[in-house]
């Protein structure tokens, strides 16, 4: 039945076509490709998050600048009451020494905070900066595996596109019907056409095959199926002339 060999075909073309899908799936460059792309996502994901950390100490920083500024305004403000004759007597003065001092301490406190906090801050740049060398290192080797990668799969998807083009043009020969019937075992098994086997077996499942069925299936008018698995029985011309 020429249906059935264009079928076979057709599943053997298929058959190609996976195996073309995994030998691409199994380069061992790929997994090399897919290590440095998890590489530079972290690397990516710890610069976002460094950089959000550097924005929030930058906010502080200037938080305390400004905070540093007030404080020397008012001891300005204080010296200028001094400097104008302003100051009346012992007490006044007693208290203006007072407030200096206090304005004096928390002074050196913002300044103990400013050092810390610019501290951190050059420590954050250096982190960076290695992230950045180590990234564009990175990068610099994925484009290189990259370009390994394109070549070999190239290679393979080119061969699979030529199996494709052929069961392509393979599908538009084949009886609608049996190409549906063929998907829809395709759900179920690898290979949904089955070669009768020279035991006259299922190739699917080893069942042997009803003499009605084989007889059947050596007039070759309708399509057979396998009783026990339910494949699309083949078999093949030499076999029929044969017997
Ligand atoms: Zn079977």
């Amino acid at each position: 039945m020429e249906q059935l060999d264009l079928l076979w075909e057709y599943q053997e073309l298929e058959k190609l076509m996976d195996r073309y899908r995994q030998e691409r799936d199994g380069l061992s460059i790929r997994n090399e490709l897919r290590k440095l792309q998890r590489y530079l996502m972290q690397q990516q994901n710890k610069l976002v998050k460094l950089d959000e950390e550097a924005n929030k100490k930058s906010n502080t920083l200037n938080k305390i600048y400004h905070e540093y500024d007030t404080i020397l305004n008012s001891l300005r403000i204080d010296q200028e009451k001094i400097e104008n004759g302003s100051i009346k007597n012992i007490k006044q003065a007693e208290q203006l020494e007072k407030n200096a001092q206090n304005l004096k301490d928390k002074l050196s406190k913002k300044e103990e905070q400013l050092t810390e906090l610019i501290e951190e801050l050059e420590e954050f740049s250096k982190v960076l900066k290695d992230i950045g060398i180590n990234v564009s290192k990175g990068k610099r080797e994925y484009t290189k595996v990259k370009a390994q990668y394109d070549e070999q799969a190239g290679d393979i998807q080119k061969k699979y596109n030529e199996a494709k083009a052929k069961r392509d043009a393979l599908k538009k020969k084949i009886d609608k019907e049996l190409l549906s019937k063929y998907k829809e075992l395709k759900a179920n098994y690898d290979e949904p056409i089955a070669l009768v086997t020279e035991q006259y077996c299922c190739s699917g499942c080893n069942m042997q095959i009803a003499s009605l069925a084989l007889q059947n299936l050596k007039e070759g008018t309708h399509i057979i199926e396998c009783e026990n698995c339910g494949r699309i029985l083949y078999l093949k011309r030499d076999k029929v002339q044969a017997s």
